[in-house]
């Protein structure tokens, strides 16, 4: 069998999705323990005790499918943004709802527009349906909307814009993202990805769903509960958009795609309001304190409004990253996402955080970079 004359000729494109290593895995491989994980801005504060006690009270009911619809979590979610449950659709963590938009809507040849450095869940969904990908050109580290706009082509059906972006943490101003929203020709789909919204500045930060009630039909935003709400094991993610896409996403849809415990863990999650405050609120903390850090080293890094941080550590950082790791902590090489020398850390517990910041110092003088 030659399974390169059988692979589908889109996925024979792919370039597998580096994840971010398990903890398991790096204290096998270095044979430590008591490592740190930041490398999949994960809430380090754990789980939300509102979403245990509701994931707990459903557990014995496992031997049952779940309700295939998600009514109920559907019905939470529309309720939190006075818009209808046909207007939301659950997916197993934001990934999956991009897979769904990608397989509902890109034919063969279909373009879809991304910016060059983004999270690349986009580029290999469009990929496993053998569209085209095509990149818009960065500003910087941060996206160029004009750019993006002026990519249109009749053979344009999709736009992907994460606000704020991974892994630069940079988030577009809302006066931008309007004009950019309302430039998009309406037939052309807009995917706005908030999975970090919860820690960009509210102030600046978009209403995309009050965007999309206004009547901005083909405006489509992702939302998850991994990051904020703590919930990434759970995986659960949402989009919220009109009725006729959803109607799409649901005719591909794995029948039962959220455990009844995940719905009912997101379902808590999303009343704990405490939870998701305490969290934001920390993380900001940490952030601003992190960056004192990195301006006494020298280093430089990204202004992020996200709970992760991109920072240039003027050195191969696959070294960097590597020597972390055999200290315990585990961070992400930003080299697959064409930053050679920068690393992307979570940021996680004061804790954490110090230890992050002593390791890193400890690795740079080792190394001899900065
Ligand atoms: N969008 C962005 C921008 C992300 O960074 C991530 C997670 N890393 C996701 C979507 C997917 O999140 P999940 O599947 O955990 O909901």
């Amino acid at each position: 069998m030659d399974v390169n004359k059988l692979v589908n000729s889109g996925v024979a494109q792919i370039e597998p999705y580096v994840f971010g290593k398990p903890k398991e895995d790096i204290e096998r491989k270095y044979n430590i323990s008591d490592t740190v994980k930041m490398n999949s801005n994960e809430n380090p504060w754990g789980v939300p005790v509102a979403a245990l006690e509701q994931a707990e009270k459903m557990l014995p009911r496992s031997n049952v499918y779940p309700e295939a619809s998600n009514r109920i979590l559907r019905e939470k979610v529309a309720g939190i943004f006075s818009v209808k449950p046909g207007n939301v659709f659950l997916g197993s963590g934001a990934d999956e709802v991009i897979y769904y938009l990608a397989m509902g809507f890109l034919n063969d040849n279909d373009e879809i527009v991304i910016p060059g450095v983004t999270f690349p869940i986009y580029e290999i969904a469009a990929k496993i349906m053998r569209a085209k990908i095509i990149t818009s050109s960065m500003d910087g580290f941060g996206i160029d909307l004009d750019d993006m706009l002026n990519k249109i082509t009749e053979r344009t059906k999709m736009l992907a814009v994460c606000n704020p972006n991974n892994p630069t943490g940079l988030a577009l101003d809302k006066n931008e993202i309007y004009s950019f929203i309302d430039k998009v020709p309406s037939e052309v789909l807009i995917i706005m990805d908030e999975a970090y919204m919860e820690f960009a500045d509210p102030g600046r930060f978009p209403d995309s769903i009050a965007k999309f009630k206004e009547g901005r039909e083909n405006l489509f935003v992702i939302r998850t509960l991994s990051k904020a709400y703590g919930l990434a094991g759970f995986r659960v993610g949402y989009g919220v958009g009109d009725e006729r896409i959803i109607e799409i996403l649901n005719r591909i849809k794995l029948p039962f795609n959220i455990s009844v415990v995940s719905q009912y863990a997101a379902y808590g999650a999303m009343n704990d309001k405490k939870f998701i405050k305490s969290t934001v609120e920390n993380t900001i903390a940490g952030r601003e304190a992190l960056y004192s850090a990195l301006e006494s080293m020298g280093l430089s890094y990204l202004k992020s409004s996200t709970n992760f941080i991109l920072i240039d550590v003027a050195y191969d950082c696959e070294v960097v990253t590597e020597a972390l790791m055999k200290k315990g902590v585990i961070v992400r090489s930003a080299k697959n996402y064409g930053a050679p020398t920068s690393i992307r850390v979570t940021i996680g517990t004061k804790e954490q955080n110090s230890r992050f910041v002593r390791c890193l110092a400890d690795v740079l003088k080792e190394i001899g970079g900065a």
